[in-house]
C-alpha cells in the first residue's frame, strides 16, 4: 500500500493521527472503532500485532472509550505507530527497490 503511494505521504502527513477519529490501521485498511459494530467485538485490533494495545485491549473496550475519552486516542496511536513501523520494515525487506521510489 505505502510502497507505491510514496513513503513521504506516510511519514510527513497527518496519516498517523488517524486515531483522533477512532480509526485503527489494519492490513485490510482501517477500522472505525467508534462504529457500533465493534461494541461486542472482543478481538484485538489486529491479531497479528504485538503492540501493547493489541495485547491488552479489545475492540469493544476501544469502542467504548473512543466515543468518550481521550485515552483511546493514545491507545490507538500506539497501535497505528507499531503497525506502520512493522509494515514499513516488512515492505523494505520484501521490496528493497522500494527504498528508492
Ligand atoms: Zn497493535
Amino acid at each position: 500500500m505505502y510502497c507505491h503511494t510514496g513513503v513521504d505521504k506516510v511519514f510527513f502527513s497527518d496519516f498517523p493521527a488517524f486515531q483522533r477519529f477512532g480509526n485503527a490501521l489494519v492490513p485490510e485498511g482501517s477500522l472505525a472503532l467508534k462504529n457500533k459494530s465493534f461494541a461486542d467485538d472482543y478481538q484485538p485490533i489486529d491479531a497479528h500485532c504485538t503492540c501493547s494495545t493489541c495485547r491488552n485491549y479489545t475492540r469493544a473496550y476501544l469502542h467504548t472509550v473512543a466515543t468518550n475519552e481521550a485515552v483511546a486516542s493514545s491507545l490507538i496511536t500506539v497501535h497505528n505507530v507499531a503497525y506502520q513501523v512493522n509494515n514499513t520494515q516488512w515492505r523494505f525487506i520484501s521490496c528493497p527497490e522500494c527504498l528508492f521510489l
